[in-house]
């Protein structure tokens, strides 16, 4: 499957498939990507093990003069320390203007590699090869970040890929609770864009849970597409990329107050989903969004309720010292009905507050 991040001259493709890594040279003449510079390949010590080595030899018989350069896995790796290491990693390799840098991992490894990319030598050439689910979410978009000790993406760009490349058959390493949490993202996109895709996801759980080729590629191409719709239509979140944040006012904060790690990125926004879907209901718009969002995730076997031990004045606080809070109302994103979202710039902080309480209590 293949479709394009209509973005005018920064247009690029994104090509979805299994074994589709086994082509990698042919994408990259196709995007032109020169075999005189040499390229330089970021991931971490989880997927270097499981998937660098192919995609080296690949590359190396295809002409390519390529290095690697490898961080540790985790959040923390979005770092400037670790940026420095990848200039370092990019100097010593000759790296020139011409050159490309290629994400090889999750949305760390896609966000770190990606604001080396814009920022080594004002800009360099930009490939993203997803590994987790998660990641069909941040590699299209063209966000690229790393964290400040006091708060997260704080440091970033906009730095859009030449291409994507979402084989997968890579995919395939992934434990069981890291596809969850991607899927919960997945589910999202559905969620705010398309109701037949959320009745799909409904049907489809078993099948995308034992990560059957044809289903997910079908639900990462779509997931794909409604995130590079939004995109190609407000690149730099001036509003519609906003709906993008469906249960991400409430995920953050919960990730925040867990610690990063307790709760995974996908687990805390199904969280912050089935909280956006309880204000819709104050807001008049039926319970039925409530009960579709909370069944779904339930069949995912993605948290529904804030675990009872995190404390809501912290929860508050994590989420009013958040980019989204102004003057005791907040722009929060909540569904209208399955498929349609409103960004709403009249939700009360103590609105919220109730949403979070009524959440501890979630069953
Ligand atoms: P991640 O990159 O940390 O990957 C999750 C874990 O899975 C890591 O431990 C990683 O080593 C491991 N892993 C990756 N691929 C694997 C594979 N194929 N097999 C086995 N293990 C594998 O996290 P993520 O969930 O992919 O992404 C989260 C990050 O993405 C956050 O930093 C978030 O801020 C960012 N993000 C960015 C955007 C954006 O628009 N730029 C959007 C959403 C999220
Ligand atoms: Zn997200």
């Amino acid at each position: 499957r293949e479709l394009t991040v209509e973005l005018g001259e920064r247009s690029y493709p994104i090509y979805i498939g299994q074994g589709i890594i086994n082509q990698i040279v042919a994408y990259f003449d196709r995007a032109k990507l020169s075999r005189k510079s040499p390229l330089l390949i970021v991931t971490d010590e989880t997927v270097a093990p499981l998937h660098l080595e192919r995609v080296l030899t690949l590359l190396r018989e295809g002409g390519f003069a390529v290095t690697a350069c490898v961080v540790p896995a985790g959040e923390t790796s979005k770092s400037l320390a670790q940026l420095e290491g990848i200039i370092t990693a990019a100097l010593q390799a000759g790296l020139d203007r011409s050159s490309a840098i290629l994400a090889l991992g999750g949305g760390v490894v896609g966000d770190l590699a990606g604001f080396a990319a814009a920022s080594f030598m004002r800009g360099v050439r930009f490939v993203q090869i997803p590994t987790t689910i998660l990641a069909h979410d941040s590699s299209v978009g063209g966000k690229v970040a790393v964290n400040h000790p006091m708060a997260k993406n704080i440091i970033g760009a906009f730095h859009q890929p030449e291409l994507v490349l979402f084989d997968i058959e890579l995919l395939l390493t992934l434990p069981p609770r890291e596809v969850k949490a991607g899927l919960s993202e997945v589910i999202k996109h559905g969620l705010i864009w398309d109701a037949e895709f959320t009745q799909w996801c409904a049907d489809h759980a078993d099948e995308l849970l034992d990560l059957d080729p044809d289903a997910l590629s079908y639900a990462l191409y779509i997931g794909c597409k409604v995130k590079s719709i939004v995109v190609s239509q407000d690149e730099r979140e001036n509003d519609l990329r906003a709906i993008l944040n469906l249960g991400h006012t409430i995920g953050h904060a919960l990730e925040a107050v867990a610690g990063y790690g307790e709760l995974l990125h996908g687990e805390a926004i199904a969280i912050g989903m089935v909280g956006a879907a309880k204000l819709a209901q104050q807001f008049g718009y039926g319970e039925e969004i409530h009960k579709v969002t909370k069944d779904m995730f339930q069949k995912y076997g993605l948290p529904v309720r804030i675990p009872a031990h995190l404390d809501t004045d912290s929860i508050m606080s994590a989420m009013t010292h958040d980019k989204k809070f102004k003057e005791g109302t907040m722009v929060y994103i909540i569904p209208t009905e399955i498929g349609k979202v409103e960004i709403r710039k009249d939700v009360t902080v103590h609105q919220v507050r109730e949403i979070v309480e009524l959440l501890k209590e979630e069953s």
